[in-house]
């Protein structure tokens, strides 16, 4: 049997043939002790009427390595395909998206030059999940799930990759001053957990204003870790003011499957050239080699690619007039790398691993305590556009629905109440939430709100939908509405 780790590989589209052979070639004299098992994936594979860009029997593939290098893919204009990423992400739980920015001035140049931090994104959850309805003439909603174990799971990957690879500060970012349940979960979660921790400093930024700081002072980060949709857009802000869009790598992580690749796509416009940049790939590969335990070979790659810069053998992309000593291109970069495996950056601060730690990182998540969840009302959601200024008929006309004793309680526009003692400047939507609870806050039964539901029909309501409200060993599970 071989003692060669398997991986899985695909050359993608575009400029991802010439950076992947030029990566492989690399690790190949570097002496990484590696055999590749090649699909096909991307423009090809869609053009077959495969939607998902990646044949089925590639599926078996990385269920065998688990590990997959990949270059980046062209995804064919129109409607009907879907993103390769995506797909491979949500098949094979890839929770954890991480991507350094690392600044490499001057010879990447970067009004930064300390930066070196780490995004830690989660990948599953968030507005991501892809539920989206258009409720009303007027309204379309995109769900936002927000799960307990799915941020415990990112969390805990921060703080391990962060003691991994001496790290030495995580951040949480969110928007828990707004959406207090699902951003405040993930912040509360973080909170816990840090506590694991006592020898990582910890601390929490409002997403806007950590976003600013990024883009503002990106050297006072370390290990950020946040939810899907800001964690993709800072991460791509921390890209760009590091200089490291052309150079980054990026990893997406499961319990099993990993994946790496470049951060940039597949640049038509220098396709076959030979003139493009490996450097974003061979980042990935890099981290690659930290995940399957190969740390050593990744340091020693990575230094001797650190010494290329530094002896100014530049691509294109990043060569700069006065500084760079030689334009290269993809192949001749490559060479160039090759040649300096076993020395170290002497203006840069080399890379290190530990060694020891080969062991893959493994999250294990606390067992969940079951909670006692009782039903104590419902918020119900009209589509109405009579009159949308006067919410007093709304009102009036739902306050005759009472089943079991169900009341009505407000109504809300777009969050904001309107009913009772509403204000006739609010703007109105056709869009109404209409919250029903008893008296005394006690707990019903689904009958309960069947019989509401058919009231409010015999009504001439048109209701949209419902959400329940529950509450969670006594503890509020929904949100109060403004003026509530
Ligand atoms: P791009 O990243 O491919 O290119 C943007 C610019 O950067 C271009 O001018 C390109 O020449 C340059 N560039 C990119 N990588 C380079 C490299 N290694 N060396 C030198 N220059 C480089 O982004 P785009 O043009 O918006 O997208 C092109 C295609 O890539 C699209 O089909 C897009 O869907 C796809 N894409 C794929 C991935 C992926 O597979 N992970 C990621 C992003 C975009």
């Amino acid at each position: 049997m071989s003692s060669k780790r398997k991986i899985t590989v695909a050359y993608g589209d575009g400029i991802g043939p010439e950076i992947m052979k030029a990566t492989l070639n690399i690790l190949e004299a570097a002496g990484a002790q590696l055999e590749y098992d090649v699909i096909e994936i991307g423009e090809q594979v869609y053009l077959k009427g495969i939607s998902s860009g990646m044949e089925p029997k590639s599926f078996d593939s990385l269920r065998e390595t688990k590990v997959f290098l990949k270059s980046p893919i062209t995804t064919p204009q129109g409607g009907g395909f879907k993103s390769l990423n995506v797909t491979t992400r949500k098949s094979f739980g890839l929770f954890a998206n991480v991507r350094p920015c690392r600044a490499f001035s001057p010879f990447v140049r970067t009004h930064f030059p300390k930066t070196d931090l780490v995004i830690i994104r989660e990948n599953e959850e968030d507005l991501y999940a892809g539920i989206e309805h258009r409720q009303t003439q007027e309204v379309y909603q995109t769900l936002k799930l927000i799960s307990e174990p799915g941020s415990e799971k990112i969390i805990r990957y921060a703080f391990e990759y962060a003691k991994k690879n001496g790290r030495k500060k995580v951040t949480c970012m969110t928007k828990d001053n707004i959406m207090k349940l699902g951003d405040g979960l993930f912040h509360k979660k973080f909170d816990e957990i840090a506590k694991e921790y006592p020898e990582i400093k910890n601390d929490h930024k409002i997403i806007d204003i950590g976003t600013a700081l990024v883009a503002d002072s990106p050297e006072i980060f370390d290990v950020i870790v946040t939810l899907n949709l800001y964690g993709d857009i800072i991460s791509d802000v921390a890209a760009q003011v590091t200089g490291s869009v052309g150079l980054g790598g990026s990893a997406n992580v499961g319990e099993e499957v990993a994946m790496f690749e470049a951060i940039h796509g597949s640049a038509p416009d220098i396709s076959g050239m030979g003139i493009a940049n490996p450097s974003g790939l061979l980042n990935g590969a890099i981290m690659m080699l930290v995940h399957i335990g190969m740390p050593e070979m990744a340091e020693k790659i990575a230094n001797a690619w650190m010494r290329t810069l530094e002896d100014g053998i530049h691509t294109g992309d990043i060569y700069q007039e006065g500084l760079s000593t030689k334009k290269a291109g993809t192949q001749e970069f490559a060479q160039a790398v090759i040649e300096r495996l076993g020395q170290k950056p002497i203006k840069m601060i080399p890379v290190e691993y530990d060694k020891e730690d080969t062991e893959p990182m493994v999250i294990k998540l606390k067992p969940q305590i079951k909670q006692k969840k009782e039903l104590i009302g419902v918020d119900v959601f009209i589509d109405w556009d009579e009159d949308k200024r006067d919410f007093n008929v709304i009102g009036e006309r739902l306050r005759k629905a009472n089943a079991n004793g169900l009341q009505l309680q407000l109504i809300t526009n777009r969050g904001v109440k309107v009913f009772p003692e509403g204000m006739r400047e609010t703007f109105c939507t056709d869009h109404w939430r209409c919250r029903f609870k008893t008296a005394d806050q006690g707990v019903i039964t689904h009958d309960t709100v069947l019989e509401l539901l058919k009231q409010i029909q015999g009504l001439g309501f048109d209701f949209i939908k419902t959400e329940h409200l529950y509450t969670f060993d006594g503890v509020r599970g929904y949100s109060l509405a403004q003026g509530e």
